[in-house]
């Protein structure tokens, strides 16, 4: 139950283990192009320009920014933790001038700063963490979307931990690139960049003035290659990563048969659901509001008479994995529970039981069982 790589279907697992096609194999191709075409769906984007390439998260990160960022650039980070930071960095080494709106731990920043700030400058883009995984705080990519609109601003939203799990509209809110990788809610294991870009993000890298630094990222080489695959022809630029481009094809098509509103909903209930018990069982969530806590995980305060280290391995030792914190200046304050992708009541019942019995064990006074009561509430 931890936040990435999550627990895949067996079928998805299997497409790991069949003999690897060839990249130029008719099969093959079919798998990649509806595979493109199955990720803009989850995006929800018609117009887009979606690619798969061989990479993680990161490297949809470095791709956004090394093709979009010239030296000299304004761009506005809107950082909710970690992962936003991270991108700040990312950008900086395109050249770009960056400014960084942190919002307090546990909260957003507010869309009235942001606008405020946008007002201030002429920034080209704007970077946003859909769902921080270092404090499972969800923006509102809507209304962020939009602000990125009036002011005519690119706007680039991480979503590593939130593609397939919260809602996006990526058309239909104006975001000009959805990025994300495999392992978590997408539901493959780790080693898939992937990215659906609007027009204007293709228009603003076909507009630079000069070649984009990153070879092995540069649009210049991809674009022909999933353009060929999308119109089902054989191309090459780097070797696909053919078994993982299987899995993909597989997850996204469970994905879509299960309905995107039907996923959503699923995986709201199970946020909601888990953010109740944890309360129930007396510990407090690192995410201060449930309008801004993210589906996709829960970010859980320690509690006080137990070590964090001894926590985990007693949780661990009643058969469940969570994860430690991730924000090096909060690292021993808190964990974090992973609950996407095929998440179910069961996995769920079991998490906050291992949970409660720890608790139990070390002088809790909850009442037993208070925890297990809310995820049946909400299943
Ligand atoms: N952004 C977010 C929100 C993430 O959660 C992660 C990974 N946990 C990344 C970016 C980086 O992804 P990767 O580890 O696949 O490089």
């Amino acid at each position: 139950m931890i936040p990435g790589p999550i627990e895949f279907e067996s079928e998805v697992l299997q497409c790991m283990s069949v003999p690897t096609l060839s990249h130029v194999d008719p099969d093959f191709i079919n798998i990649f192009a509806n595979s493109l075409k199955l990720l803009k769906e989850v995006c929800q984007s018609t117009s887009g320009q979606a690619f798969i390439i061989a990479g993680t998260g990161t490297f949809a990160m470095d791709m956004a920014a090394a093709n979009l960022v010239e030296t000299g650039d304004k761009a506005l980070v809107i950082s909710t933790g970690y992962f936003g930071l991270r991108f700040a960095e990312i950008l900086k080494r395109y050249g770009a001038e960056v400014d960084i709106l942190e919002a307090v731990v546990g909260n957003i920043v507010p869309l009235e700063l942001i606008e405020q700030q946008l007002k201030s400058k002429s920034y080209k883009l704007l970077t946003f963490t859909h769902v921080d995984t270092s404090t499972a705080v969800l923006n509102d990519a809507k209304s962020i979307g939009d602000l990125g609109k009036k002011y005519k601003v690119l706007t680039i939203l991480d979503g590593v931990c939130s593609v397939a799990g919260e809602e996006i509209q990526q058309e239909e809110w104006g975001i000009d690139v959805v990025l994300t990788s495999s392992q978590k809610a997408i539901g493959v294991p780790p080693g898939l960049a992937l990215l659906v870009a609007s027009k204007a993000a293709i228009k603003a890298f076909e507009q630079r003035k000069n070649p984009v630094s990153n070879y092995y990222g540069d649009w210049a080489n991809w674009l022909p290659i999933m353009k060929a695959y999308e119109n089902r022809q054989a191309s090459y630029f780097g070797t696909p990563p053919v078994n993982l481009i299987m899995a993909l094809e597989k997850s996204l098509q469970i994905i879509t048969n299960e309905g995107l509103k039907n996923r959503f909903d699923r995986h709201q209930r199970a946020g909601t659901a888990m953010r109740a018990a944890i309360k129930a069982v007396g510990l407090e969530l690192l995410s201060k509001n449930e309008q801004t806590s993210s589906n996709t995980l829960t970010a859980p305060l320690y509690p006080s008479k137990i070590a964090p280290k001894s926590f985990l391995q007693a949780t661990n030792e009643e058969g469940v994995i969570l994860a430690g914190g991730l924000l090096p200046e909060l690292k021993n304050n808190y964990f974090r529970i992973g609950h996407m992708g095929s998440v179910n009541k069961a996995d769920l019942l079991a998490t906050i039981g291992a949970i409660e019995t720890v608790l139990k064990k070390h002088g809790s006074t909850h009442v037993l069982g208070s925890g297990s009561a809310e995820i049946l509430k909400h299943f």
